[in-house]
């Protein structure tokens, strides 16, 4: 039998002097054996008749009353997120709070969107279940990316295989296994393992893939599913840019960038990435960044006054501290900060004067770092803006002209003097981001098929 161990991030250090590293298990899990996918998958299969026969009300009441098992489990699962993802702990009651109390209305909002539609007296819409959804989901907000893409497909008929990140294996455990004290058997399953699994599971017989995580992972996964066409719902990695016209009112701007590069300790696909300030105003602008941003406090996540956590694990920090360096090496300059931390942490990181070529303003850094370029033109602005294969978010502060800006970014979704998204419209993710998307009445029935019944 093989086991998944789960390792406290705040823990990781080195040993001797090479690349060897060492952590503290917090618990471990048992992995399923790519050879026991098939035997699962039938499961799924088997269970998922009996679940697309009962009427949407009765799945929303299973669904609804499993949710409510949560409850009991709440500060157990907290602790959980905390321990294995390192984010501090009132966060991470957040997103389990989050969770639990939109439960109800979640179900009732995808079982509407998802009821017979009347076109005319001679046309319906119907929205079918699809089979078997394969849920993979990264670590960053454990319980709630797993959550958005399974309620949904579990509601429309389908059963639910989910693969979470091999990161919070038991944040995964504790949350399908109080769920599955309510559903009927194997109509949702676990799969513990590692992305090799995930392949396993992309490419076997399921109907479709829901997926949140990195942009390499989702084209791998579009590959894979290429030839059983596969219907596929993928939200990506982000890497959003921050326009900061003249006109703005420049506190309320760091305050933003400074909140939004930080949150999660910079683990957050529509974190600030790379802030564009118009030069009139960027010197005020730095100096007031540099202040806010020198009063985070960086430690583990039971420390009541932390607000960044530890990177996830040593690949990551390493891979922000590659992108601090190479900023230095390219003429970068360290406002607060340095381009050397050891593990675990990244300490609240200030850099401006970023170029083009720099891997700050092109790749996703997924750390806590405010990376800072100047303009001269708001053109000039647009355009680096738009010059990725990202396009989650994008945001805009600014007085009159702001939305005209706006509305010439290349993304899924873009703010005008607040953060992107809205907690009342679909999740999206242009360009490279997304397919598809998830979230009201159009993303549920990306979960169902729709059947055309002309009588
Ligand atoms: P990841 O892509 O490395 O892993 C995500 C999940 O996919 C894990 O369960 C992993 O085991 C699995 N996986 C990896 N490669 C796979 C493959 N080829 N086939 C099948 N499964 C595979 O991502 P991560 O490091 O866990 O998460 C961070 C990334 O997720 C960032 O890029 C972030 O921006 C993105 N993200 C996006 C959103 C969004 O809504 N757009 C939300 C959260 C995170």
């Amino acid at each position: 039998m093989a086991v998944l161990t789960s390792y406290d991030p705040a823990s990781y250090r080195k040993i001797g002097n090479g690349d060897d590293v060492e952590a503290t298990a917090i618990g471990s899990v048992e992995t399923l054996a790519i050879e026991q996918l098939p035997t699962v998958i039938a499961s799924a299969k088997a269970a998922q008749k009996d679940w697309a026969s009962l009427p949407m009300a009765e799945r929303e009441q299973y669904v609804v009353k499993a949710y409510q098992q949560l409850v009991a489990v709440q500060d157990e699962l907290a602790t959980l997120i905390s321990q294995e993802m390192g984010k501090d702990y009132r966060r991470a009651t957040y997103e389990v709070g989050g969770t639990i109390q939109n439960a109800a209305y979640f179900a009732s909002e995808i079982s509407e969107a998802l009821t017979t539609e009347k076109l005319d007296n001679h046309t319906e819409l119907h929205y079918r279940p699809l089979g078997i959804v394969a849920v993979i989901s990264p670590w960053n907000y454990p319980l709630a990316m797993a959550n958005n893409l399974l309620m949904p497909a579990l509601m429309a008929g389908n059963s639910v295989i989910l693969k979470p990140s091999e990161e919070t294996p038991l944040v995964a455990e504790l949350f399908i296994n109080t769920l599955n004290k309510v559903l009927p058997k194997n109509v949702l399953q676990l799969a513990q393992g590692d992305k090799t699994l995930g392949q396993a599971l992309v490419a076997a017989d399921i109907n479709m893939v829901a997926f949140t995580g990195s942009m390499a992972a989702g084209k791998h996964i579009m590959a894979s599913a290429a030839p059983g066409l596969k219907r596929l719902v993928m939200e990506l990695g982000g890497n959003d840019p921050v326009i900061v016209m003249a006109s703005a009112n420049i506190d309320a701007a760091v305050r933003f960038v400074v909140a939004s590069s930080f949150e999660n300790a910079g683990q957050m696909c529509t974190s600030t990435e790379r802030i564009y300030v118009d030069e009139r105003i960027a010197d005020e602008f730095e100096q007031k960044v540099v202040m806010l941003a020198s009063r985070y406090q960086v430690g583990k996540w039971d420390q009541p006054q932390v607000n960044i956590g530890p990177m996830v694990n040593p690949t990551q920090h390493l891979k922000v501290l590659q992108q601090l360096q190479d900023a230095k090496a390219k003429g970068g300059v360290f406002l607060l900060g340095s381009d050397d931390y050891p593990l675990p942490f990244i300490q609240p990181t200030v850099v401006s004067g970023i170029t083009p070529d720099m891997l700050l303003e092109h790749e996703e850094t997924f750390g806590p770092v405010v990376a800072i370029s100047r303009f001269k033109q708001i053109d000039e602005a647009i355009s680096r803006a738009n010059d990725s294969h990202y396009g989650l978010g994008a945001v805009v502060f600014g007085g009159q002209g702001a939305k005209a800006v706006a509305e010439q970014l290349e993304a899924g979704m873009v703010g005008v003097n607040q953060g992107a998204g809205a907690g009342n419209a679909p999740w999206v993710g242009a360009k490279h981001s997304g397919l598809g998307f998830h979230g009201t009445a159009a993303g549920h029935r990306q979960f169902a098929q729709v059947r055309v019944m002309s009588y």
